[in-house]
């Protein structure tokens, strides 16, 4: 069986322990490799590796960094196909998805940075005769970057590529979930010439390898993204250390619709935001408040595309929905679901089980698409972030009441809402307590916007200039004249 090993001191290698963790394929809900299991001592080796490499890594020009980076993104774009391929066998994702959005992102986020660190700049603060203040902004050291199991090269590389950029060097853990494509991607690392060291990929349990990650005296940065309370329990160790801390965190997204939206391109809107990715992407829409006016018929449209969607073989072209990505997540989602009908909860399609795609997907893990109605905004289901295929709908009559519902949950980290009118659409924007509030579109990126979430999803904001920023210190130096 395929082994997936670390990535350390630039050769891969197996956990110093020789244990190793089962990987399984979603789709079929069968072991199908095995991940290097690895504890503190594997941190230990990787912290060194990341230490020895710093000081030629960081004194690279910026063009000699940013060169080596873009020749990291030019080969995951060749290899595209079988990166595509692995994202989707190790987590259930269709295939065409990960061609069109996953892989494809993963080099965009080498390349952006590789030329984000050519563009980044300091400032000046002139005094007049007093004299002026500089400022240095220059890598930490060693920083650790930790991802989850939904988006994996995807989120991986957001975190690498601008930690490398900036001229850190690095330990990361890709989730045990899903470390396929973070082996490929170290592959690829070595084929590009990054000198060893520059980039650690310790592969294992979050309860060991990412714990050692964030306790590591030697690391002083954190950048992390998953669960809420995994990022409570890691704020916990790495906040009295004194660490710099990135946290991205779990959502639960408002859809706000207003009567007077152009209906036909927003209900297709909602019904992707909603879907896309088994309703595993921290932005899905998972609350969809509906204004009266137009509340039943859309309701009844809606309901009826998402039973249009094929829930089938990730590896089948026109493949909506696929496996979810774990027995855990699949057991969670369903609890959710019996949730709802123990809340009072109508379901208006989905709400069970589905029916496996074919032969070779008998024992894999699949959900209807479920929508469900006649719950209120307090109730857990509203309120608790299910991350999976589970979507409320939700009557309002006025603007004032939309955004409340929008902004009454702890998370705060993706709203859409669609409206024609203009003036409405930023004042609802401006009221919404939401990192990021997407306007009669969704999951349009541009990599050099602010990223991140308000409130329990959240602290700091990566992308552009503010990941480089994370991931330097700024010191401010004072000139006398
Ligand atoms: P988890 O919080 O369970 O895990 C995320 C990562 O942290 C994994 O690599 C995990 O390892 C690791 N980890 C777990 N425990 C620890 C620990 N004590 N110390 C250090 N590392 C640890 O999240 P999921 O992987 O389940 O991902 C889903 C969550 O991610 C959802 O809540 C979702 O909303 C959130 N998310 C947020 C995004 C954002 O931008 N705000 C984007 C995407 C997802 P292992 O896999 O081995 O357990």
């Amino acid at each position: 069986m395929q082994q997936i090993l670390n990535y350390i001191g630039g050769a891969l290698k197996p956990a110093i322990s020789g244990a190793w963790m089962d990987n399984y394929d979603p789709s079929r809900g069968v072991v199908y490799s095995l991940i290097a299991d690895s504890d503190g001592r594997d941190v230990d080796l990787a912290v060194e590796a990341a230490k020895a490499a710093f000081p030629g890594w960081s004194n690279k020009s910026v063009e000699a960094r940013a060169e080596i980076l873009i020749k990291i993104a030019d080969l995951i774009d060749s290899r595209l196909e079988e990166f595509a391929l692995a994202e989707s066998v190790d987590n259930g994702k269709p295939l065409s998805l990960a061609k069109r959005m996953d892989i494809p992102r993963g080099s965009a986020n080498f390349r952006h940075f590789a030329h984000a660190t050519t563009q980044f700049h300091s400032e000046t603060y002139d005094m007049g005769s007093v004299g002026f203040n500089y400022v240095l902004r220059r890598p930490i050291g060693v920083v650790g970057c930790i991802s989850p199991w939904n988006l994996p090269l995807y989120l991986f590389t957001w975190k690498i590529a601008p930690a490398l950029a900036a001229g850190n060097t690095v330990v990361a853990k890709p989730s045990e979930v899903t470390p396929m494509t973070a082996y490929l991607l170290a592959q690829c690392c070595i084929e590009a010439g990054l000198p060893p060291g520059v980039l650690n990929i310790v592969n294992g349990a979050g309860s060991k390898a990412g714990a050692a990650i964030v306790g590591h005296p030697s690391i002083h940065a954190i950048s992390f993204t998953g669960g809420t309370s995994t990022g409570k329990a890691i704020s916990s160790i790495a906040a009295p250390m004194f660490k710099k801390l990135s946290l991205e965190l779990g959502g639960k997204n408002p859809v706000v619709v207003f009567d007077d939206c152009d209906y036909e391109e927003t209900l297709a809107t909602v019904t992707r935001s909603t879907f896309t990715n088994q309703g595993q992407i921290c932005l899905c829409g998972s609350r969809i408040y509906l204004q009266r006016g137009i509340y039943d018929r859309f309701v009844k449209d809606f309901v009826e595309r998402v039973k249009s969607l094929k829930v089938g073989d990730p590896l089948d072209g026109d493949t909506d929905v696929g496996a979810i990505v774990s027995k855990d997540q699949y057991e969670k989602d369903l609890f959710y679901i019996r949730l709802a009908q123990e809340e009072g909860g109508t379901i208006l399609c989905g709400g069970a089980p589905a029916m496996p795609p074919n032969e070779r997907c008998q024992n894999g893990w699949y959900i209807q698409p479920t929508v469900l109605s006649n719950l209120g905004p307090q109730c857990r289901t509203n309120q608790e972030e299910i991350f999976g295929p589970v979507v409320t709908v939700w009557p309002f009559d006025k603007e004032e009441e939309a955004i409340a519902l929008a902004n009454g949950t702890t998370y705060g980290l993706a709203a859409t809402l669609y409206t024609a009118d203009l003036k409405r659409a930023h004042r609802v924007a401006a009221s919404l307590d939401f990192g990021i509030v997407w306007v009669n579109s969704w999951l349009v990126r541009d990599l050099r916007t602010p990223f991140g979430g308000m409130k329990a999803s959240g602290v700091g904001r990566e992308g552009g200039m503010e990941a480089l920023h994370f991931f330097t210190e700024a010191k401010n130096i004072f000139i006398k004249l």
